[in-house]
């Protein structure tokens, strides 16, 4: 273990996200895992978890202790988890998607006191698409129609996925559109023709899908389509792991992957 290394602690260390997020941070000595939060009434309390066998509890205080509280659990966790970290001074990295206005406030309000990176999407590739959307959506102009599809595991609870908003975004941007104005989040009966000024999502949930976007720009004679396919949960979490430690040290503020891949902060 590194003299210097940031302490993290865990929330929804239970979770599909947080058991990743124990093992990939198991084998890196730049940081100590030194919290794993469960919910309450959790089955995990007082157990053992991870390669290391931190000690699951349900007590949220237990961030105040840290340099970097990460996050991945539900929307309600992490709003209230923003709360406590800007109070003890604790910066924050969030996975949780789904999250509602109200909640968003939560973070911005943190984010004054404290620096917060909130990701939809933690892969490399996915934060690379971002960028590729934006720029194919800008070029094609009003020649193409822009849908959006994704699929996930059967027990993902939010649709669409944080990561096709993100991608909706991008491709509003590049039309100089804000997505809430022109977003159809689902189609069924007699539609009528599609408008112009539409981004359309698709969504579909089966079995243990980690992740699969593609955003598909149709124009008359050609179609592109831009496929990121996430098969192993893994990246997310090293891709958190390595935003905490980006993290630990900045300023207070709200922070995104792109700071932390395409900046120069
Ligand atoms: P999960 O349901 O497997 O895990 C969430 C865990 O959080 C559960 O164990 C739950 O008990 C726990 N939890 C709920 N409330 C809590 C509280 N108050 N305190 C502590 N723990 C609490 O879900 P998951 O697949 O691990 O995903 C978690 C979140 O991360 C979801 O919003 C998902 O969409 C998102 N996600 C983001 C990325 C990314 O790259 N940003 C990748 C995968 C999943």
């Amino acid at each position: 273990m590194s003299a210097h290394a940031i302490e993290i602690a865990i929330v929804g260390a239970a979770g599909r996200m947080g058991t990743q997020l124990l093992q990939e941070a198991a084998s890196l000595d730049t940081l100590k895992i030194s919290a794993a939060i469960v919910a309450p009434q959790s089955a995990h309390i007082g157990q053992a978890l991870g390669p290391e066998g931190i000690i699951a509890t349900d007590d949220l205080d237990a961030i105040a202790t840290v340099d970097v509280v990460i996050d991945f659990s539900s929307p309600d966790a992490c709003a209230r988890v923003a709360e406590l970290a800007a109070g003890a001074g604790v910066a924050m990295v969030s996975g949780t998607t789904g999250l509602n206005a109200e909640q968003h406030r939560a973070l911005d309000q943190a984010a004054r006191s404290i620096p917060l990176l909130l990701a939809a999407n933690f892969s490399v590739g996915v934060n690379l698409l971002e960028h590729l959307v934006e720029l194919a959506s800008r070029g094609f102009g009003e020649d193409a129609d822009i849908e959006i599809f994704e699929a996930h595991h059967r027990r993902k609870v939010d649709a669409p996925s944080g990561t096709a908003l993100m991608l909706g975004r991008a491709a509003a941007r590049g039309r100089d559109w804000n997505l809430e104005d022109v977003a159809t989040w689902a189609r069924e009966g007699h539609t009528g023709p599609r408008d112009n000024d539409e981004i359309g999502f698709q969504v579909l949930r089966g079995a243990d899908i980690v992740g699969e976007h593609t955003v598909y720009l149709c124009a008359a004679g050609e179609r592109l389509e831009l496929t990121h396919r996430a098969t192993d949960r893994a990246i997310f979490a090293r891709g958190a792991l390595r935003a905490a430690r980006w993290l630990a040290g900045k300023p207070a503020g709200r922070y995104q992957m792109r700071d932390l891949l395409f900046g120069d902060a």
